[in-house]
């Protein structure tokens, strides 16, 4: 038996599943590149028996048609971060154990050039292909892949340690998607256009898996640019889109500096759609008023997390609220606990823990972190909420150590201890701060040592080279010393206020 994903593509044959600036590519142009990839990654094995393939390609065609090929294969999808520094490409590659990277010729010379790359190479076994080398035309039998299988690995921030993998299988996939397409009502005359980064769930699950599951098309922009948001939204024929907060302000401010002609051209291709979804962080009331102003749709805001999928969503009939993020989607069971583990009750504020077949299997060869993040088989968010009026609201995370910015889970721990090699650095702390653009901005306090002045200017430019473009803390205070609590703990939240 095929992969369902497969199955239902066969059906759609001729529609048109993927739309670039290279051009339209139909369903059955994905079932036979992807079997050519699939056929190239096997090199005649009969199945890659859940290898890890670690590929770095611009969303497009080829990114879609390799992530289908390492499906068909019966490897395990390690989608790599195009805006990725070298570091933490080749934290993820060494910790999925990946036998096979496939890369985009742009992104050769970094993948080739990574530090223990000898190492790498002879302890894995690295295999090495560029999706500019000529694809095999004789198909070779693919596997039977069960949907019991590993899919897919996604690295996620959490509040200790380095990003963890946080493993899917193709039924945690189905279900995920199935309950979005249900609870959406996704359908095959559905047009998305695609302009998340491709290595995070919304990007992965809620937008390009679930239109090509629905039989949809999905057009994918290689790269979020507002200006080229709205001429599709104003020239298409899209139904649906699907984006964090934080792009959403970006279109709001390109829609405020646009001439009266345009604005009224953008406001009625967005009436054109019959869904707009905001998520993956905090939807701010104002960003979600100012649009329905532009647009006159009332942001559908859901909530859910790269090891669950979704799991709360406002309705798609009947009545959004501002500042809520609905009820449970379709199989998926939530429930609030206390400290202890208790259910709450009433109104009372608890952690937010989800139960049901779409949460995923377990971390990357982590048992320790797994078992750690269950309780009596419900996964444990970390985030806490209140029920009102039988819908959730989100009152944050429970970990003040993870800043959630652009949609992006950072852990703050991290960038500390980066921060603590300076060597003029004796001490720092990293906290969000609220941010209507963002979500949350990085903010580092620090304190300094040595005789030598730190020049921000100076520090900026130690800390790019260093940290992920997203994780450069936007503002830096230099402080005599760190507030602390009795306990001589650094008090976050006392942090945050030197900011505000
Ligand atoms: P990720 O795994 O990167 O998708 O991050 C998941 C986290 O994003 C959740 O645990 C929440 O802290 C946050 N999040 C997702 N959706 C929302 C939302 N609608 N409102 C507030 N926080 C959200």
């Amino acid at each position: 038996m095929n992969l369902p994903l497969i199955i239902r593509a066969e059906e759609h044959n001729e529609k048109i599943a993927i739309v670039t600036t290279d051009g339209a590519f139909t369903y059955r142009d994905l079932l036979h590149t992807s079997s050519q990839i699939a056929t190239s990654l096997l090199q005649n094995t009969e199945d890659l028996q859940e290898q890890r393939v670690a590929f770095l390609i611009p969303p497009g065609f080829e990114y879609v048609a390799t992530q289908w090929g390492i499906w068909r294969a019966g490897g395990i999808a390690v989608p790599l971060c195009v805006s990725h520094p070298r570091p933490e490409l080749e934290y993820v590659i060494t910790n999925s154990g990946a036998s096979i990277i496939v890369a985009h010729p742009n992104f050769e010379s970094i993948l080739r050039s990574l530090p223990p790359q000898a190492s790498l190479t002879q302890e894995h076994n690295l295999r090495f292909i560029l999706t500019s080398e000529t694809l095999p035309s004789n198909i070779a039998p693919l596997p039977e892949v069960d949907i019991t299988r590993r899919a897919l690995i996604l690295y996620t921030s959490g509040t200790t340690g380095k990003p963890k993998g946080v493993v899917t299988t193709y039924q945690n996939i189905q279900a995920q998607v199935t309950s979005l397409n249900t609870a959406w009502e996704w359908t095959s005359d559905d047009r998305i256009l695609h302009i998340l980064p491709l290595h995070h769930i919304h990007g992965i699950i809620n937008v390009l898996t679930c239109a090509l599951w629905a039989g949809a098309e999905c057009h994918i922009l290689s790269k979020f640019d507002a200006e080229t948001v709205w001429n599709r939204i104003y020239d298409g024929d899209l139904t649906l889109f699907m984006a964090v907060p934080t792009i959403y302000v970006k279109l709001i401010t390109a829609w405020e500096t646009a001439s009266k002609e345009r604005q009224k051209s953008m406001s009625e291709g967005c009436a054109k759609m019959r869904l707009m979804v905001s998520g993956s962080a905090a939807l701010p009331v104002q960003v979600l008023e100012k649009w329905q102003t532009i647009s006159g749709h009332f942001l559908l805001e859901r909530y859910g997390m790269t090891e669950i999928g979704m799991a709360l969503s406002n309705p798609l009939h009947g009545e959004r609220l501002s500042g809520y993020v609905g009820k449970p989607l379709p199989r998926v069971e939530v429930r609030l606990v206390d400290e202890n583990g208790e259910l709450v009750p009433g109104e009372t504020p608890g952690e937010i823990q989800v139960k049901g077949p779409g949460v995923f299997l377990e971390y990357w060869q982590n048992p320790e972190a797994t078992a750690k993040a269950f309780q009596d088989g419900w996964f444990r968010t970390g985030d806490t909420a209140v029920v009102e009026n039988g819908n959730y609201r989100i009152l944050g995370r429970m970990s003040v150590d993870i800043i959630k910015t652009g949609g992006y889970k950072v852990s703050a721990l991290e960038i500390e201890e980066v921060l603590r090699t300076h060597p003029d650095i004796q001490e720092c702390a990293v906290v969000g701060v609220a941010d209507l653009e963002w979500g949350e901005r990085v903010c580092a306090a620090l304190v300094l040592q040595g005789s030598q002045p730190l020049t921000l200017q100076a520090f900026r430019s130690w800390a790019k080279e260093r940290l992920a473009v997203y994780k450069v803390p936007t503002q830096i205070l230099i402080v005599e010393e760190l507030p602390r609590n009795a306990m001589g703990k650094v008090t976050k939240p006392t942090v945050v206020e030197l900011f505000c």
